[in-house]
């Protein structure tokens, strides 16, 4: 069994040479966040991570959550103890405005917070994430009295948060969502209906569970424009800020998954006694885009999800590929007979892959945070809007193509310990299976590609896409033509990888005007070679950074030297996917959709 350490070098490296925190600690309100402070907060996260979320993860694999006779939920032997150090610890609400409790940290140091956990129990996790969206929303929508009444506690971790979209016949197309609510004489609702999926929906960590669902009122306009937000909580909250009666809202199954058993994933029913109270967040029918403020922000984490996971699953076939012995490798830099596995050169292939995709992604992620901090600080009108730009186009890239790669990183790893790779006691398995979900929940890869490709891509006619694009170029030619042989070579690749990149831009903007369904047909390709192609860029510089540090003697050699390796093994061995991936952009659409769909 393998221990889980935050990659803290790597993180550091991530955060102050490609993301900028010391641009992001110098906007208004971020100033405590200084290089010192946050490597101690990396530190505290790597050690509660370590030693208190990962000895629980195989366990809370095993056990899962169960649902008792009464309704109530069992979560898995630790689990709640362990919620419980989070939030005393103060872990709850990192991002969160100190007016409600929160410590008002930069997305960006969050975001390597947040990895860890994902890395070291990603059930555990998924509560506060959701806890986190719901506060979001509250924070941007509601009114000063229901932020009062609920804010300081879902920060504190004293009650959490769930986001109830889904229902049997409404997933990725919430246009279907039937949940009623009623209005009542005294400005409240009744909701009745069942939401299903619910991630967290009922839990024994906490006194009250605060939902927001999704439901319609009954002069509501058809479609996604008559949706509006409720707020339910599981117990309704007094005037003084006591708990209440028992709400009309029950955990009616939980269902049984391929992963993350230890999270509960419940089916709820609303109103099977009268109607369960609702508060409407924000004006009726605007539901969906208030959502969208929850959803963005748990797509992206989600997207970290992808990262975690692909750290852990490393970590551990590196520390199996250093234990088992099988075989002698050609050319082996040791010399006995028989040695481990790790001097097979397949064996350094799978390593290489997974350590360059982890690397890549988790510089597109904290990238992306950085954005957002500025996004929503910078003192600048159009820095701010520049960014957000950036964000937009980010998030679907994030989301979609750090969870399908953190699929095929986890996927590795299961390779990399061979048969014991199947067996689920070295515990690689785990993470594969709890990897597969990370696609599906938050907007399957197939609808972060259409947002990525209608909103993102050809909403502004491929302006914003094009903008980045000529970031990526501009690295790309100055590396390309750099002495360093390997920035060369790196530049070089870059430069190609960003050619085949704009040609699908263009083509993109060009047939989803013309010829939507075409488009469409590539959309997820386009993604991810959105997400190769970034992740090379992020890689590009990292190289170039750790050129000149090691020029000029500053900072860890070993470290430097093997990012500038992996940099290149990423430019030479996995950026060239990006071409493959845009002529089936470009040229695979008429035999994606040439048969007809009788014919499958
Ligand atoms: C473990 C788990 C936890 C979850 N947690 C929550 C939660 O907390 N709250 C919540 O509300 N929901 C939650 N969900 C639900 C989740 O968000 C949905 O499962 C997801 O959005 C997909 O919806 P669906 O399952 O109905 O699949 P469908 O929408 O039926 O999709 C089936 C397939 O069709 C494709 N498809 C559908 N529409 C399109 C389109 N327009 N273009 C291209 N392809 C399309 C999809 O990509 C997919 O491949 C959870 C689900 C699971 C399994």
């Amino acid at each position: 069994m393998s221990t889980y350490h935050a990659p803290l070098a790597d993180m550091q490296f991530v955060m102050n040479d490609l993301a900028g925190l010391s641009q992001v600690a110098a906007l208004p309100g971020y100033e405590e966040a200084t290089p010192d402070t946050v490597a101690a907060i990396l530190e505290e996260a790597g050690k509660f991570a370590r030693e208190v979320l990962d000895p629980l993860n195989f366990s809370g694999d095993r056990e899962g959550s169960k649902l008792m006779p009464d309704g109530s939920v069992k979560t898995p032997a630790g689990f709640k103890a362990a919620y419980q150090q989070f939030i005393d610890n103060g872990w709850n609400g990192l991002t969160k405005s100190p007016d409600y409790g929160g410590q008002g940290l930069p997305h960006l140091v969050a975001t390597a917070v947040e990895e860890m956990w994902h890395a070291a129990n990603m059930a555990f996790d998924l509560c506060p994430l959701l806890t986190d969206g719901a506060v979001a929303a509250i924070e941007l929508c509601g009114t000063p009295a229901q932020k009062a009444r609920y804010l300081p506690s879902m920060v504190s971790g004293r009650w959490t948060g769930t986001m109830n979209l889904t229902e049997p016949q409404a997933g990725s197309d919430l246009a279907a969502v039937r949940t009623r609510a009623v209005p009542q004489d005294d400005g409240t609702y009744k909701l009745h209906g069942q939401k299903i999926f619910i991630t967290y929906g009922e839990q024994d960590y906490t006194e009250n569970i605060v939902h927001l669902v999704l439901a319609r009122t009954p002069d509501a306009p058809e479609g996604v424009k008559g949706i509006s937000l409720f707020l339910v909580p599981k117990f309704l909250v007094n005037d003084d800020g006591s708990l209440g009666a028992r709400n009309d809202v029950r955990c009616v199954s939980l269902e049984h998954k391929l992963g993350i058993h230890a999270s509960p994933t419940a089916v709820l029913a609303y109103g099977d006694h009268g109607g369960a109270v609702g508060y409407l967040i924000g004006e009726a029918n605007r539901g969906l885009e208030y959502m969208f403020i929850m959803m963005n922000q748990a797509r992206f984490s989600v997207g970290m999800e992808g990262v975690g996971l692909s750290e852990r699953a490393y970590q551990r076939a590196v520390a199996y590929a250093r234990e088992r012995v099988q075989g002698r490798a050609v050319g082996a830099e040791t010399a006995q007979k028989a040695g481990t596995i790790i001097e097979h050169p397949d064996i350094r292939r799978m390593l290489m892959t997974m350590r360059a995709y982890t690397e890549a992604m988790r510089a597109i992620g904290y990238v992306t945070a950085a954005a957002i901090d500025n996004a929503q600080r910078a003192p600048d009108a159009t820095a701010r809007r520049q960014h957000q730009a950036f964000v937009d186009l980010l998030i679907p890239i994030v989301k979609g193509w750090c969870t399908e790669t953190g699929q095929e990183v986890t996927s590795i790893g299961v390779q990399v310990h061979g048969g014991m790779g199947f067996i689920e006691e070295t515990g690689a398995a785990q993470y594969y299976r709890d990897a597969r979900i990370t696609t599906i929940y938050e907007g399957t890869t197939g609808i972060q590609a259409n947002d990525l490709v209608g909103r993102k891509t050809a909403r502004d006619a491929g302006a914003t896409a094009r903008l980045v694009a000529a970031q990526i170029g501009k690295v790309a030619a100055h590396l390309a033509s750099h002495p360093d042989a390997t920035l060369n070579a790196i530049g070089l690749r870059l430069a190609a990888a960003n050619a085949a990149l704009d040609n699908a831009i263009d083509w993109m903007v060009r047939t989803y005007e013309a010829n939507p369904r075409n488009a469409l047909a590539g959309a997820v390709p386009y993604l991810k070679m959105w997400g190769i192609v970034v992740g090379g860029w992020q890689m590009a510089r990292a190289a170039k950074i750790a050129v000149d540090k090691l020029e000029h003697g500053n900072g860890d050699t070993d470290f430097l030297r093997a990012k500038l390796a992996t940099a290149r093994f990423y430019a030479e061995s996995l950026l060239p996917q990006a071409e493959a991936n845009a002529e089936a952009v470009v040229n695979g659409s008429p035999t994606v959709l040439a048969l007809p769909a009788s014919q499958f």
